[in-house]
């Protein structure tokens, strides 16, 4: 399928709603039905019928077959949160007792479920470094369930080589998930690639204007008809109608949003390459980035998030940079039409600052659809001004 003719006209059905253009918002919690006996059939599967919208709604209906589309997935589910989609994922695929195997660092909350929930069940987490595929073969044990992924990730951009794990995984009858949040499926189909699911923050590219919290959850038909009836059905935390909406409305120039990004993105590493404040910059598609070439082999495009180090001695030089931005925003998440950065050392006291580390003194920028030179000259007189 075309990727524009899932954006502008799969799944929608314009002759129930008198021909609009733009598809309607299915604003309500319930169905009614015209018999007893088709109710009994909505309560035998309510997986195939409208009946509550907690479970399907028309207009979130549209958005699935979208997203999955895009994905090349047989089918997905939405949550009000991509949080959402990662606890639904891994519970999903682990029982108690059971392990984990999961790259370094995963997002907050990913690890924040591995790390202080799960236990609570039993159930274990090993950390590795995803670069090396060896690593996942020595952490699997008898009882491994899941192999949690996450590529390339939003601060350092690590890789892991997702075909790779994915054979790896099947040998040993394991569930694959991974993070594509960075790359969206615009920019990288894990499931074409072997992973089992693949879910996102919908909350950045997809619904690119910083309005909306969702997240994506995308597989073969038979796992997540079980996550619809198990997990998506008592966390009770799909999408409303109203931000499927807005994510239907942020699809239309999804393409169009990250062309613009990459080509500015692109032009402000090279900005900040070159300056004589900046140490390095962490990029996926950048020639000095340390995997390259799998970079190259798994994803075709990257833009927006970026980091660089900053040569400061004392916290206070880059928290003066930042502070000096006029335009480019100090705030997390990321996505969105609006420039952002947020700086390492804002996570940590000044006083657990170390100049020679070099972590304490990355900067995350995120690349919107400002012109170039707006946001080149606002950050030079920020670096004028530290
Ligand atoms: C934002 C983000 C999430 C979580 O998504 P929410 O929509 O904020 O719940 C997960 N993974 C990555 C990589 C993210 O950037």
């Amino acid at each position: 399928m075309d990727t524009s003719y899932i954006l502008n006209e799969f799944a929608e059905e314009r002759e129930l709603y008198f021909n609009a253009i733009a598809p309607p918002i299915i604003q309500t919690s319930n169905f009614a039905f015209s018999t007893v006996d088709e109710m009994r059939n909505a309560f035998a599967d309510e997986y195939s019928t409208y009946l509550y919208s907690r479970g399907l709604n028309p207009t979130v209906d549209m958005l699935r077959k979208k997203l999955a589309a895009l994905d090349g997935a047989e089918d997905c589910l939405v949550f009000n949160s991509g949080a959402a989609a990662i606890f639904a994922a891994v519970l999903a695929n682990v029982k108690s007792g059971g392990h984990i195997v999961s790259v370094y660092r995963p997002y907050t909350w990913a690890q924040r479920m591995f790390d202080v929930i799960l236990p609570r069940f039993n159930v274990t987490t090993t950390y590795i470094d995803g670069r090396d595929i060896s690593n996942f073969r020595e952490a699997v044990r008898p009882h491994t369930s899941v192999i949690y992924l996450e590529s390339p990730n939003s601060w350092d951009y690590k890789l892991q080589d997702l075909e790779a794990v994915a054979v790896l995984a099947k040998q040993h009858h394991i569930i694959t998930i991974c993070d594509n949040s960075y790359c969206t499926p615009l920019y990288q189909k894990p499931i074409t690639l072997g992973i089992d699911l693949v879910l996102q923050s919908a909350t950045k590219y997809i619904s690119g204007h910083s309005d909306t919290v969702a997240g994506v959850l995308s597989g073969g038909s038979e796992m997540i008809t079980r996550i619809f009836h198990s997990e998506y059905m008592n966390i009770g935390s799909g999408i409303s109608p109203f931000s499927a909406w807005l994510l239907l409305r942020g699809l239309r120039t999804l393409p169009a949003r990250l062309d613009r990004i990459t080509v500015t993105t692109m032009k402000v590493i090279k900005y900040l390459q070159k300056h004589p404040r900046v140490e390095k910059v962490i990029f996926p598609l950048n020639e000095n980035f340390e995997q390259l070439k799998l970079a190259k082999k798994q994803m075709t495009g990257a833009c927006g998030l970026l980091t660089f180090v900053m040569k400061a001695q004392a916290v206070e030089e880059i928290e003066k940079f930042c502070n000096s931005l006029r335009h480019i925003l100090i705030a997390v998440s990321w996505g969105g039409y609006e420039s952002l950065i947020i700086p390492k050392c804002s996570g940590i006291t000044r006083s657990n600052f170390r100049a020679e580390n070099i972590e304490h003194r990355m900067l995350r920028l995120y690349v919107g659809l400002e012109d170039t030179e707006y946001l080149i000259e606002d950050l030079e007189q920020a670096f004028q001004n530290c």
